[in-house]
């Protein structure tokens, strides 16, 4: 029987695999993807809020007004919670607004779909319901994959982008299992308000949107985050922490998020919704120290499959579609040489190595056990701020001397000077 081959398999139909068939074919070469799901996005979870820049970086000139976006974002919103208050910080620019496009809340359903046409377009052929379940090796390369279905097909050069804890590449033998220190669990609704209320109750005009950070009693004070992106007229809220923690703690992601939505800062913001979608999935969150092997002979790992996330800026899905267009080129310059050993395919590590992801990925390599063995800075920190400020702003005609001296030392019990020092040498050292 005649072999299936083409020059390059791409395991995934997620922004990284997307991105990486797009860039094989228009350098002229035939590219296959497999995706499991029943479409592009079937299969995805995502908060989420994609990026234009490095979106514009796989399709120039991309006209937004097309392309299936919800809102543009042009509000960043920080709160810290403690059990009945929120500390806030927001930023909003017009800077930001059309036709400056920053960010946009999408669903990736939609986006998905819609990002695996641009790529059919440009001759990529996506082959939905197809998990591939191993490789096939000949003489120490990857030469293929072989699908549940039990066939196997060939190429030049297999892109392993099935994202979160990736199986396949478990089977390639390019990383180990994952630790739970090295994986955060996060929960996400839908819920579904109205147009008029999303655009009311965040302060919105047109197609403006909105996103929320939000730490504290969003993670049961766990080290994650919960956040809030308002869709078209619906938001997405959810909340996350390392799974190592919610099994040393005992949380369960879903009581997580429920009590969070109690919050009465929250309950006012989503009051009167419906939720119509739910959804639990994992981010890859281990950074720096735990980045796989990228490249093997006859194979290249990216995107969330290659541990390529930056958890601090929730930044994931423009690493993928980057990653991709990286793993492409390469692909594309070995097929040049006519050689898809580690040496030629080690390219994409220099690609990776010479851009902004893996500086970011560096420069924030120990922010998670900076801010993990610092629990008061999610608990203690934020309780003594907010009764300081509940101090100030209650006017009970208190002498001003009396209530400055009772925030003080509330603030210095909470932050003892020296740890306080301490923590902000270690603070600058981590940052730099
Ligand atoms: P994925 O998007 O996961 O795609 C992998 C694809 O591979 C899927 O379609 C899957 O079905 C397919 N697949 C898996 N196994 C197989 C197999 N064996 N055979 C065939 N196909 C297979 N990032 C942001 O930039 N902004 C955000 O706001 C944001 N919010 C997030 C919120 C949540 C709740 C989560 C979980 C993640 C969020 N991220 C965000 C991260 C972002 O979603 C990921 O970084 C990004 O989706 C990674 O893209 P990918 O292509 O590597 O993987």
């Amino acid at each position: 029987m005649e072999e299936m081959r083409c020059d390059a398999i791409v395991v995934g139909a997620g922004p990284a695999g997307i991105a990486a068939a797009m860039t094989i074919a228009q350098g002229g070469l035939e590219v296959i993807v497999l995706e499991r799901g029943s479409f592009a996005g079937a299969k995805n979870v995502m908060g989420g809020i994609l990026y234009a820049q490095p979106t514009a970086e796989v399709l120039p000139g991309i006209d937004w007004s097309t392309a299936p976006v919800e809102r543009h974002i042009i509000e960043q919103r920080y709160w810290l919670l403690t059990e009945d208050s929120h500390i806030g910080l927001s930023y909003r620019t017009q800077a930001f607004d059309a036709p400056n496009y920053n960010a946009f809340s999408v669903m990736r359903a939609e986006w998905d779909q819609w990002f695996a046409a641009q790529a059919e377009e440009m001759g990529v052929f996506i082959i939905p319901e197809m998990t591939v379940t191993d490789v096939v090796w000949k003489d120490g390369a990857v030469v293929g994959v072989k699908t549940s279905g039990g066939d196997e097909l060939f190429a030049d050069v297999v892109i392993i982008a099935d994202g979160a804890n990736s199986l396949l590449a478990q089977t390639a033998g390019m990383h180990k299992e994952w630790q739970p220190k090295e994986q955060a669990l996060v929960t996400k609704e839908l819920i579904r308000l109205g147009e008029d209320r999303v655009r009311e109750r965040f302060n919105l005009q047109g197609q403006q949107g909105l996103a929320m950070e939000i730490f504290g009693q969003s993670t049961s004070y766990l080290l994650g985050y919960g956040f809030i992106y308002t869709n078209k007229d619906t938001i997405s809220i959810g909340s996350g922490a390392l799974l190592q923690d919610l099994i040393d703690v005992g949380v369960n992601v879903n009581d997580m998020l429920e009590r969070f939505k109690q919050h009465p800062s929250v309950a006012a913001l989503i009051e009167g919704g419906e939720t119509i979608e739910y959804a639990a999935h994992l981010i890859p969150e281990g950074g720096w120290h735990s980045l796989p092997q990228l490249y093997i002979d006859g194979a290249l790992l990216c995107g969330d499959a290659a541990m390529l996330v930056n958890p601090l800026n929730r930044e994931g899905s423009n690493f993928a579609m980057l990653s991709g267009v990286f793993a492409g080129q390469t692909v594309l310059r070995a097929k040049e040489r006519g050689d898809f050993h580690a040496a030629t395919l080690s390219y994409y590590r220099e690609l990776l190595d010479d851009s902004f992801i893996m500086k970011d990925l560096y420069k924030i390599r120990n922010v998670t056990d900076f801010a993990h063995s610092r629990p008061y800075l999610l608990t203690d920190v934020p309780e003594a701020i907010s009764q300081a400020l509940r101090e100030y702003l209650r006017v009970d005609s208190v002498p001003k001397k009396d209530k400055q001296a009772k925030m003080i030392a509330g603030m210095r019990k909470a932050m003892p000077m020296r740890r306080t020092v301490r923590d902000m040498l270690a603070a600058r050292k981590v940052m730099t």
